[in-house]
């Protein structure tokens, strides 16, 4: 593929005689590279997509360009490049010369490597510390004074850190940076000297290293396919997640995000700008709004200077197809580049026309993308010849004149970034929010700590209260959380603790609208308006915090509550050969109160259960004998986990807690559910959203050529096949796979589906009583709604409140005859109905959010769905109301509301009067449906945070359902309780239908 080196060199110096030859005037006129120019030239589809900046490459003795590290240009149609050769031809930039700097900066799951490349003049590169420093202490106001930050902000250099390959079908940003590292090392133009000298540029090539060498094995290996034979997706792009990998930005579980918000604290840059590909042909973000409304001012203002310096720069050389405005919100912080953001820096990205990397000889677009429009002032083309070189320059120009602007303001972008520090601390001094408290000493204890780690993780200061103090209303108990307002970093717990209020009104929203960090986390932390807080006696958290835990007191028999924190699920598989029950109800043992499906651990073998407890941060308490409380054996399932082929993407999201909380599983495809005899191997199966129609995800790929498509690793594709393999990944479960997870329903398994895959057996008829709606009216994205507890006894819903804040994106609404009104949904306030008059002021309307009162909640004892007054007594509102339908729903049962004993508690001695021996099923089952969690009746009460309107169609809509056939379970949740690594505070609903899958009928 290269060229000989003889021939190479040969062809150098005949270059750089021709080119020294018709230099006039040495000093302004730097050598071209003349083969390289040529084959840009070559390779551009439409001599309009150029800039006097990329139509050339300037040429070096040393320096290797891409071609000459690889033998081809950058942009040369039918070729990608792996991240490894990538990362190669950086440290021989780096070899070469002095002006650049390449490091690693963290690792993936699967053991790739990630870095970072810093180009600047000379002098700075040799003192990249010395600037690291400077940019430190414009972070921090409280140390640093005004005189000392006005001489800095004229001699430090703020750093522009451009990322890239984060989406791995786009291929197109990994390629073009490696010819702009080049050109900001070598080139004299003066506009990339004036970056060179006045900032500081990084660049990472390649965020998701794993994604970009399939994403290269999948193109080459398509290239080998006949035509009219199925091509292979791009699967799996992470270990974990696909395109979902830049919306990990607040749960940071991916190796890619944490990697990258490390390096961002470590060097603190102004600007981090990610470069994608999915719009015609060069989108510079701003966004429709509503922005996120805890971004300070200031950076609205950058984000659309920024913009319009790429689209007036871009445009004035008659570039056509650049724009901002008409694409993605500005709303949710949970993409990677809130990770400035969050920490008073500028996130921007570019969305650049597809790389390929093949030529389209016509790529036409239509009306809606080249209609002239105030934000669009030279529109792309109805028709265009469209390659991979017209990416590269289009993308490297905007970039570079971004650098410049950048550079040239220097100076502003540096005092902008110190005035948001500086507000971000004076608005904590100023209120009326002067800190966040979280309790250490909260119900879910272990999970409140795990909270608290990542917003330390992700740059937040956290103190801790040193002794016991009252806040206004707030009682402080020494050992509790204090997140002080006055920080720089303010700007994160603004964003994360808020709560969200999208009007419908706005422009249809990119993503989530509603995240509250303690809702979704279930975590209790509350405002302190008490300005005296800031001067109470506190220690910073240095260290992260940790939950103690162990065996209190003595005895045989070991109690452990269950508090849902996820802990819990880790330590019955660590021990899962100890036998372990669980309470059917709520209890009191050695003067403590339990709640229902607390961990009994009758013969307990204290010197190897203490250090589990002690390692989780679980409490345990040993007692002589084994409470008075009906129990079930917690027999440890065998778990089967499917996927689909057809999307890999959701699926992750499940598995990252699984792998985190120690649930073992095997892992399989849909396809080999057809093998049938599943009963035999699994007691629980679990298949996550795949997305689509019921019958989209039972039909899988399409059985589309002659060929099969195997999806495995090979020589030729030793990147794929990390997760799983097949032979031919067309056709998925069919109805032979659906028919054998039937058949395993029936047999006693229990089979766990979330979103999508909730739909499969009410759409195929094989459950009863439930119903799969779709409201037109309703309108509910991404946010957080108030989710009732309707059955208590159930075991899916141990450990929790009545009530619950979870998470819900406009699908699946199931309806469960009986705790459903019939008649389908009403009509609420219907959304986007403004179809002739744009509203220039959506944020006007305000949506209904209900408020959640932590105390309320976490006060309520706990109710009892089926005892109609004293349920009614305990929940508020919605959940009175619903409580009631469910109780009433209960009592036609002849179930347990006779046998109330008074107390608080009858769910336990509903359980206790159906003998709490799961043996006892002498009558015929009763197999109705159970709503588990339900929305409440009053849609004034269903949401949280986030959006809502057509509210109606919500009411009493089931969340969580348990659907019996035959001797088993299907467990559907409407809800997704394991989203994106951020609703830590539903994921025990899953957790408890695995632990109990064989006793899902207890408190029935
Ligand atoms: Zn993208």
């Amino acid at each position: 593929m290269a060229p000989t080196v003889s021939l190479r060199r040969a062809t150098r110096r005949a270059l750089l005689l021709l080119a020294a030859a018709t230099a006039v005037g040495a000093q302004q006129s730097q050598p071209i590279d003349q083969e390289y120019t040529a084959k840009i030239r070559e390779h551009l589809q439409d001599p309009r997509i150029t800039t006097e900046l990329v139509d050339h490459l300037p040429a070096h003795p040393t320096i290797p360009t891409p071609l000459k590290f690889f033998g081809r240009i950058v942009g040369t149609p039918g070729e990608l490049t792996y991240a490894a050769d990538i990362h190669r031809y950086y440290q021989a930039l780096d070899a070469a010369s002095d002006r650049v700097k390449v490091w690693k900066i963290g690792t993936s799951e699967e053991g790739r490597d990630m870095y970072v490349l810093a180009v600047a003049d000379e002098a700075t590169i040799r003192d990249l510390d010395r600037y690291r420093g400077y940019l430190k202490e414009l972070t921090d106001p409280r140390r640093t004074s005004e005189a000392r930050a006005r001489e800095l902000i004229r001699t430090a250099k703020p750093i522009y850190w451009v990322t890239t390959g984060l989406h791995s079908g786009e291929t197109g940003g990994p390629e073009m940076v490696m010819e702009l590292a080049y050109r900001l090392a070598v080139s004299d133009q003066p506009l990339i000297k004036n970056i060179r000298e006045n900032a500081i540029t990084f660049i990472t090539p390649v965020l998701e290293v794993d994604g970009r060498e399939r994403q290269v094995d999948t193109y080459y290996f398509n290239k080998t396919r006949p035509t009219g034979e199925a091509r292979l997706p791009l699967m799996y792009w992470g270990k974990y997640v696909a395109h979902d990998n830049n919306r990990d930005g607040m749960g940071q579980f991916l190796a890619l995000t944490r990697n990258t918000n490390k390096f961002f604290l470590e060097w603190t840059p102004q600007v981090m700008h990610d470069l994608h590909e999915s719009v015609s042909y060069l989108y510079t973000s701003t966004g429709t709004g509503p922005y996120n409304e805890w971004l300070d001012p200031i950076t609205v203002t950058e984000w659309w200077t920024m913009a319009q310096v790429d689209v007036m720069e871009m445009t004035k050389r008659g570039v056509p197809g650049v724009w901002t405005y008409g694409f993605y919100d500005g709303w949710t912080p949970n993409y990677l580049f809130f990770a400035a953001h969050a920490h008073n820096a500028i996130g921007r990205f570019y969305e650049v026309q597809s790389y390929g990397p093949d030529n389209n000889p016509s790529l036409r677009v239509g009306p809606q993308t080249t209609s002239r429009e105030w934000f669009r002032p030279n529109p792309p083309l109805p028709e265009i010849k469209w390659g991979p070189r017209n990416s590269v320059n289009i993308g490297q120009s905007g970039l570079l004149f971004s650098l410049d602007h950048f550079a040239t303001n220097r100076q502003l972008y540096l005092e902008n970034y110190w005035l948001k520090n500086k507000r971000s601390v004076e608005k904590g001094r100023a209120g009326p929010t002067y800190a966040w408290h979280v309790p250490a000493n909260q119900r879910r204890r272990v999970d409140a700590v795990d909270a608290i780690n990542e917003l330390q993780r992700q740059g937040l200061e956290i103190h801790v209260a040193d002794a016991d103090y009252t806040l206004g209303s707030t009682r402080v108990q020494r050992g509790d959380w204090i997140i002080r307002a006055d920080q720089p970093y303010r700007t994160l717990a603004d964003m994360y603790f808020s709560v969200q209020n999208f009007s419908p009104a706005n422009p249809r929203p990119y993503d989530d609208t509603g995240w509250t960090f303690q809702l979704m986390r279930n975590v209790v932390v509350t405002p302190v308006s008490d300005s005296s807080v800031l001067t109470r006696r506190m220690t910073p958290l240095t260290a992260p915090a940790r939950a103690t835990g162990g065996i209190a007191g003595s005895g045989r028999v070991v109690i452990v509550d269950h508090t849902t924190d996820n802990a819990l699920v880790t330590m019955r598989f660590r021990l899962k050969d100890v036998a372990m029950r669980a309470a059917q109800a709520d209890f009191e043992a050695g003067g403590r109160r339990y709640r229902a499906g607390a961990f009994i651990i009758p013969d307990a073998d204290a010197a190897r259960i203490g250090p589990v407890l002690s390692e989780l941060g679980l409490q345990g308490y040993a007692v002589a004998a084994m409470p008075g409380v009906a129990t079930h054996d917690l027999d440890v399932p065998r778990i089967g986990y499917v996927h689909s082929w057809q999307r890999t993407q959701d699926e992750g999201w499940v598995r990252a807690a699984f792998d985190t909380y120690g649930v073992p599983y095997e892992y399989f495809a849909d396809q080999r559910l057809r093998e049938g005899n599943l009963r035999s191997k699994y007691d629980v199966i679990i298949f996550p959203s795949v997305g689509g129609s019921a019958q989209a995800q039972v039909n899988g790929i399409a059985m589309t050529g002659t060929m099969p498509l195997p999806y495995k690793k090979t020589e030729q594709t030793p990147n794929l096949g990390a997760n799983d393999q097949s032979d031919d990944i067309r056709g998925g479960m069919g109805i032979e796979g659906l028919m054998a997870l039937y058949e395993f329903v029936k047999a006693g398994g229990t089979l766990i589906v979330e979103g999508a895959t909730s739909t499969i057996f009410p759409e195929y008829n094989l459950t009863t009583g439930i119903t799969v709606e779709e409201p037109d009216s309703l309108f509910a994205r991404g946010s957080i709604y108030r989710g009732i507890v309707t059955d208590r006894r159930s075991p899916i819903a141990y450990g929790f409140n009545a009530q619950l804040p979870v998470y819900f994106s406009q699908a699946p609404v199931l309806a469960v005859q009986g705790s459903t009104p019939a008649g389908g949904g009403g009509f609420g306030g219907g959304a986007n109905t403004n179809a002739q008059q744009q509203n220039t002021t959506p944020m006007a309307t305000r949506v209904t959010v209900s408020n959640w009162d932590w105390n309320a909640i976490e006060g309520t004892p706990p109710a009892d769905a089926s005892a109609t007054a004293p349920a009614a007594g305990a929940a508020r509102g919605g959940a009175a109301q619903a409580g009631a339908r469910s109780g009433a729903a209960a009592t036609g049962r002849g179930n347990a509301a006779a046998a109330g004993t008074g107390g608080a508690n009858a769910a336990g001695a509903g359980a206790g009067a159906t003998g709490g021996t799961p043996a006892a099923r002498s009558a015929p089952r009763d197999t109705r449906p159970r709503a588990i969690l339900s929305f409440p009746a009053n849609p004034a009460e269903m949401l949280l945070s986030g959006t809502l309107a057509g509210g109606q169609a919500l009411a009493n809509r089931a969340q969580v359902v348990d659907a019996p056939i035959g001797d088993g379970h299907v467990v559907m949740f409407g809800i997704r309780p394991f989203w994106r690594w951020q609703t830590h505070g539903t994921f025990f609903l899953g957790f408890n239908a695995i632990l109990h899958w064989n006793d899902l009928d207890a408190g029935r």
